[in-house]
């Protein structure tokens, strides 16, 4: 079992080129969206009926990665206030529900009880699906699981947030790798949902851990301050 908080800040570069490229290219994509969702709906033909569905899904897909690049490159882009967690992982669970689904795996929420944290709620959801989406590409056979939870910690000063999978875990040398930009071990991924969800949580005053077993699974950690009116 290995053990890591992530935090590198190697991404400055990468977050001034994404500012200047993204906006450029989500204008054709909103063009090519526009075109095939009227050619699905007007069709007769079989395949394209078919297939625009997925076409459509790749796009939006391409425009969510635009979307995280400009979320790094505007990281004072923060609005901190008191969140209530169950809204924010209830609502980041049922989101991913039908990418679950597809994908064969069941997503288990154990939330008892009411905690606020500090943060920034856009952002947090964020990092939330993120690391969710992982746990679901992480498994997979008919028996995977991402559960979710969270507690406060004995002084109740701060609130974990655990998203467990039981997926094919990382070994000592992905761990090690996991949050580099571009680091991805998926014939489709981007290797840009760790670096994001990092950098997200650490402007957040939070932290971050991954606690992985090869074969075994995953349990990422997120560990953030407990608002004020959160004690009770
Ligand atoms: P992507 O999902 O596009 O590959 P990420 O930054 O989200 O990019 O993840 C980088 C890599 O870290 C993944 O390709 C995978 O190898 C590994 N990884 C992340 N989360 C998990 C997990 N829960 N279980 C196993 N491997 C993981
Ligand atoms: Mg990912």
């Amino acid at each position: 079992q290995f053990n890591e908080t992530v935090y590198s800040d190697k991404l400055s570069t990468v977050s001034q080129m994404a500012a200047s490229i993204a906006h450029e290219i989500r204008n054709p994509i909103t063009t090519v969206r526009g075109f095939i969702q009227f050619l699905e709906k007007d069709t007769m033909d079989d395949k394209l009926k078919q297939y625009a569905p997925l076409i459509l899904q790749e796009l939006d897909r391409t425009n969510m990665i635009i979307t995280n690049y400009l979320r790094l490159s505007k990281p004072n882009d923060f609005k901190m206030k008191e969140i209530n967690l169950n809204k924010i992982l209830v609502d980041s669970i049922d989101l991913l529900k039908p990418y679950g689904t597809y994908q064969n795996v069941s997503l288990f929420y154990n939330g008892s009880g009411t905690h606020y944290v500090l943060g920034d709620e856009d952002h947090l959801k964020q990092s939330i699906i993120n690391v969710i989406k992982n746990g679901i590409e992480a498994v997979s056979d008919g028996s995977g699981y991402v559960k979710v939870s969270k507690r406060s910690t004995e002084d109740k000063r701060k609130v974990i947030i655990e998203i467990e999978d039981n997926g094919k875990g990382m070994t000592r040398d992905e761990l090690s790798k996991l949050g580099l930009p571009y680091f991805t071990t998926k014939s489709k991924g981007t290797g840009l949902g760790s670096m994001i969800t990092n950098r997200l949580i650490f402007e957040m005053d939070g932290s971050i851990e991954y606690v992985s077993t090869p074969n075994k699974g995953t349990i990422v950690r997120i560990t953030l301050a407990s608002s004020v009116l959160g004690i009770h």
